[in-house]
């Protein structure tokens, strides 16, 4: 995890949010890059289950709904995780995620657990009493249920159906950790899917592959993925089964999506006139609706309440999966032999300063040690390993980092490269453009003009950039994921030595490496074929 949020940060994928305020904690941003990856899993999720199914509509319903919604679905009521406070430290956490030891302190002394509300408050109008508030949504799917009859009036669809929204939900969260995996603001990529009772079970099956091969086109491999089947016992009331889609994080396998098969209970809480309507769930009372959430089944010619399959998905949660698998170090070069006694010099005097560092919390010190320990058995092969090392916290501080960093950079520089392998249809960037010289006028305008006939035409996301050796631009587009770059050179204008390779370019391969001449003109349909 700590490559991952380094390398967020330093190329601007992630940044925690209100950076110079001192944070907010569970909330981040996502900078120029990180905004195009999301941007792209979004878009991909909207395109497999809106556009390329027969059986979807879209909808973007507003955050801020009417409390009566929060009443009806439960929310106000159950939505909450159990709250234990440490009589020690005074800290706060959730209890099932702690064992009944404060993480803090280490102290025993903990409250009993009490249920703690998860949703936020915010006043609606000028005037704040306790009336005039409502919630910011914890989740998407609500807007969905409450515009059932809307979609259903204006599209005329028949069952099964579904109908899929993306947007902004916030929890309440006790303790937010472990990056953008559990945040306060997130998104969510849901689908509610209408079905006729009696058909659920199948159509849960069909919806929990469906949505597993849908990781698995995006980049997912199945050997990160598991289904985990919740318990009965662990089931919210209503719900006939949930599978839980669970992703292997840097911090272990865990949940990445939620699939649960919810029963009649989430129109049958909204609708007026429930006692006709033969619901099958439990369901509240309710006094307040003023619409019969129905579809009305031409072949028995009878009303009836659909049951619900929900797959719903975490955005944030998705970015870091697709980051963790993309995510790679790789050697490209041997190192030199003088290099790698040059850091394993500056690394024994590191190690030497770190031990007597006493400012150093000793379970820091021991994790630079042990890292260290690793590396300086056999520093060729661990060196990508460095940066990492000097990014504990603590370690910094030290001059002598400084003196190895200095000297690991330029080594991994020539013999390493960090890689994100994203699909190119997920790639922030898709084609990086480079003229061979700066300073070489016809060189610089035919690669600028690339950049826009393919950012134009190709509507694909194509920088241009000169601030470097070529050597050092390829590095830079690999550790972001651009699946191509392109070099326009000297031969590009006919000025070279090979006359045959007028008006091509070199497109290097970001996974293999390999570089081919392509005509210039051939480009938008060598990349629309490699991009898709
Ligand atoms: P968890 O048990 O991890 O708290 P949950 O079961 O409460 O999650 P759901 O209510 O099923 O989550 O929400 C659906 C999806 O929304 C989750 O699978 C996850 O991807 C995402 N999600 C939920 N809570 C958060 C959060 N605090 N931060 C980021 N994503 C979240």
């Amino acid at each position: 995890m700590d490559q991952i949020v380094s390398l967020c940060k330093r190329r601007g994928f992630i940044f925690p949010g209100s950076d110079i305020y001192g944070g907010l904690q569970g909330t981040y941003d996502f900078g120029p890059l990180g905004v195009e990856l999301k941007n792209n899993l979004k878009a991909a999720w909207w395109r497999a289950n809106v556009y390329e199914r027969d059986d979807m509509e879209g909808l973007d319903a507003a955050i801020l709904m009417n409390r009566l919604t929060w009443k009806y679905s439960g929310h106000e009521e159950t939505f909450t995780d159990p709250l234990v406070d440490c009589r020690a430290c005074k800290g706060r956490w959730r209890a099932d995620h702690i064992q009944g030891v404060c993480p803090n302190c280490g102290s025993k002394d903990l409250t009993e657990s009490r249920p703690f509300n998860m949703m936020f408050k915010t006043q609606v109008g000028p005037v704040a009493d306790d009336t005039s508030f409502a919630y910011l949504r914890p989740e998407t799917a609500q807007g969905i249920f409450v515009n059932f009859a809307n979609v259903l009036a204006t599209t005329s669809r028949k069952l099964p159906f579904g109908i899929a929204q993306i947007g902004k939900a916030f929890r309440n969260e006790i303790n937010p950790r472990n990056f953008i995996f559990r945040v306060r603001e997130f998104e969510q990529m849901e689908i509610e899917f209408f079905v006729m009772p009696g058909t659920e079970d199948a159509w849960h099956q069909r919806w929990l592959d469906d949505r597993l091969a849908w990781w698995r086109s995006v980049g997912l491999s199945s050997d990160n993925l598991q289904v985990y089947t919740v318990p009965k016992a662990d089931l919210a009331h209503y719900s006939k089964a949930t599978y839980d889609l669970m992703y292997r994080f840097p911090i272990g396998f865990e949940e990445l999506e939620g699939i649960a098969s919810r029963s009649d209970y989430d129109l049958g809480s909204h609708s007026k006139d429930q006692a006709n309507l033969g619901i099958s769930a439990k369901v509240m009372e309710n006094t307040d609706s003023t619409a019969r959430l129905t579809y009305f089944d031409p072949e028995t010619k009878r009303h009836l309440v659909p049951f619900v399959i929900e797959p719903s998905a975490g955005v944030d949660r998705g970015v870091l999966a697709l980051l963790t698998e993309a995510y790679d170090e790789e050697q490209i070069k041997p190192v030199s032999a003088e290099r790698a006694q040059a850091v394993s010099d500056a690394l024994a005097a590191f190690v030497k300063s770190v031990g007597r560092n006493e400012k150093l919390d000793p379970a820091q010190r021991d994790a630079i040690l042990e890292r260290a320990e690793v590396i300086s058995q056999d520093v060729a092969a661990h060196m990508a390993q460095i940066p990492a090392l000097l990014d504990l916290p603590g370690a910094s501080s030290i001059e002598l980092s400084k003196k190895l960093r200095g000297q690991a950079d330029p080594a991994l520089d020539e013999s390493y490269r960090t890689v994100l392998h994203l699909k190119p249809a997920l790639a922030p960037i898709k084609v990086a453009v480079f003229p061979l010289k700066r300073n070489a006028p016809e060189i610089v305008a035919t690669a600028r003009e690339i950049r826009k006939t393919l950012q134009a035409d190709g509507n694909m996301r194509t920088v241009y950039d000169d601030t470097g050796a070529i050597g050092k631009l390829y590095r830079r587009q690999d550790e972001i994921g651009t699946p191509f770059c392109i070099t326009v050179d000297f031969d590009t204008l006919g000025q070279g030595k090979d006359a045959s390779l007028t008006g091509t370019v070199t497109v290097r391969d970001r996974d293999t490496m390999q570089q081919e001449r392509v005509l210039m003109r051939e480009l938008p349909e060598y990349f629309r074929d490699r991009l898709r």
